[in-house]
């Protein structure tokens, strides 16, 4: 019989694990009795979608056979299975590179002849041939960071994301093979009402993540300092300006980036403005 619901794939464990069921409580999809440890299904607040708990990495394959209709895991991990999958929206969160690091520094032409130990030979593979190199690939498990201190590979293509791993093992990097971070993939030629659910929940996805590094800021103003306010924070499109009962004063209300948003507010305030409000915002969709 055919499911109905709408299955996503989410992360059973890992880094990737709790920031995607939290993304999808954002987008109103709560998930049913917790996510406790062990459990593989679970329905949701939305009856027309279900989860189930895999592996990171096992996600791209079961989107790609079907088995789910939509999932959350690795850009990296997608290219490493290379599925086919469609990528519907990058998440914001589990970024990270891949990269060939070594002993020394070394330049990109130099990585012919060499052995690269690696968890990902399929993305590294893929990078030597985009490259016009030839390496010896040597598949490991994990611990990558050790290989060329035990003399089993000359290099290592592996995760970094501060760089302190690498650090730590005395290693520098070479290149970068590709930029990853969690993003909402979904079975090719998903149709129907499971592509409608689906394209709803992008759309919350995107508003989301486009919310993240926002602020909602309400001030009131003088009429005459209105100009320079509104060059300041010109909010999407322009700033909503309500007049107030006082004569000549306004409510202005903007938009604004949540990064410079203090050395804005302290230039707000020599500009006039008073009675600064600032307020998270859930969604915008554009
Ligand atoms: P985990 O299940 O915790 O091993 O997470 C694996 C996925 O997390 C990777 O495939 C990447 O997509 C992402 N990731 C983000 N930062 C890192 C990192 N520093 N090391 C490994 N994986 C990372």
């Amino acid at each position: 019989m055919e499911r109905k619901q709408l299955r996503i794939a989410l992360p059973n464990k890992g880094r990737l694990a709790a920031p995607s069921v939290e993304l999808l409580k954002k987008c109103n999809v709560k998930i049913e009795n917790g996510t406790e440890q062990r459990k593989l299904y679970a329905g949701t607040s939305d009856p027309e979608i279900e989860v189930i708990f895999v592996r990171a990495e096992d996600i791209p394959e079961y989107v790609e056979r079907g088995a789910a209709d939509a999932g959350i895991t690795g850009e990296d991990l997608v290219a490493e299975k290379c599925a086919k999958v469609r990528i519907l929206a990058k998440l914001g969160f589990g970024k990270c590179r891949i990269a060939i690091a070594g002993k020394q520094k070394i330049g990109i032409k130099d990585i012919s002849g060499k052995t690269i130990a690696t968890k990902m030979p399929n993305a590294t593979s893929e990078f030597m041939k985009k490259n016009g190199l030839k390496a010896t690939i040597l598949p490991v498990k994990g611990a990558t960071e050790i290989a060329p201190g035990m003399g089993i590979a000359d290099l290592i293509c592996d995760h970094v994301s501060t760089g302190a791993t690498l650090a730590a093992n005395s290693l520098v990097e070479i290149a970068t093979v590709m930029e990853s971070e969690a993003c909402l993939i979904c079975t090719d030629g998903l149709a129907g009402r499971k592509r409608e659910i689906l394209d709803a929940l992008a759309l919350m996805v995107w508003g989301t993540n486009e919310a993240a590094g926002k602020k909602y800021v309400m001030m009131n103003v003088s009429e005459k300092d209105i100009p320079r306010i509104v060059q300041l924070v010109p909010g999407m499109r322009s700033p909503t300006i309500m007049q107030l009962a006082a004569k000549g004063e306004c409510a202005l209300h903007t938009v604004a980036d949540a990064k410079t948003l203090p050395e804005k507010i302290r230039r707000l305030k020599e500009l006039g403005a008073r009675d600064i409000l600032v307020l998270g915002i859930e969604q915008i969709v554009r």
